[in-house]
């Protein structure tokens, strides 16, 4: 898994490529986090499930359709006025920017990425982004692994954020921490 920090940082890169409103930047946050539910259930009720469910392609998409569906309700019969395309591409994507994030970590456990069709735990054969370890204050792996998953990210959701032409002071910049932490991420023993 990805931090929160990586996840939502991509979020607003997602809603800055067609910044509509606040509340189609929580939507889009809510899917970039949406995986990540299981967490939540094991908080509440200790359920550990056996497949991580939520970091399933189905899931993500089955819960996009409702969303889908409750969206385009919502804005017709009560006239919200919702731009709903760009909204659906925009969640639609940031669901599967998740599982994309989690996958390139490359970890040796993976993500059943087509369950409930199959059970088989996928996971990137070559791995860039570290993986999330327990948030811990005296865990020094946390400090490290969110260094270089900020390293990483970082200029990425620059990029996205800023948009259009970025300055060259900015490449630099970018290129000073994306390309070190990079080969960091990359030389990681997984
Ligand atoms: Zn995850």
């Amino acid at each position: 898994m990805s931090s929160v920090f990586a996840h939502t940082a991509i979020a607003v890169g997602i809603w800055r490529q067609r910044p509509l409103s606040w509340l189609v930047l929580i939507f889009i946050t809510a899917f970039c986090w949406l995986p990540d539910m299981d967490y939540g259930l094991r908080w509440l009720f200790d359920y550990r499930p056996p497949y991580r469910w939520s970091h399933s392609i189905v899931f993500v998409t089955a819960i996009w359709g409702v969303f889908a569906i409750g969206l385009t309700f919502l804005t017709k019969y009560f006239k919200l006025g919702l731009p709903i395309k760009p909204i659906l591409l925009l969640t639609l994507v940031a669901g599967y920017s998740h599982l994309f994030m989690d996958w390139i970590i490359g970890s040796s456990w993976g993500d059943p990425l087509l369950w409930p069709f199959d059970t088989t735990e996928y996971s990137s054969p070559f791995g860039i982004l570290p993986s999330s370890p327990k948030f811990s204050q005296s865990n020094i792996h946390m400090y490290k692994n969110l260094a270089i998953e900020g390293g990483i990210i970082g200029p990425i959701a620059f990029t996205m954020i800023r948009k259009g032409k970025v300055p060259a002071w900015a490449w630099a910049l970018m290129g000073l921490f994306f390309v070190p932490f990079f080969v960091w991420g990359v030389s990681l023993p997984r």
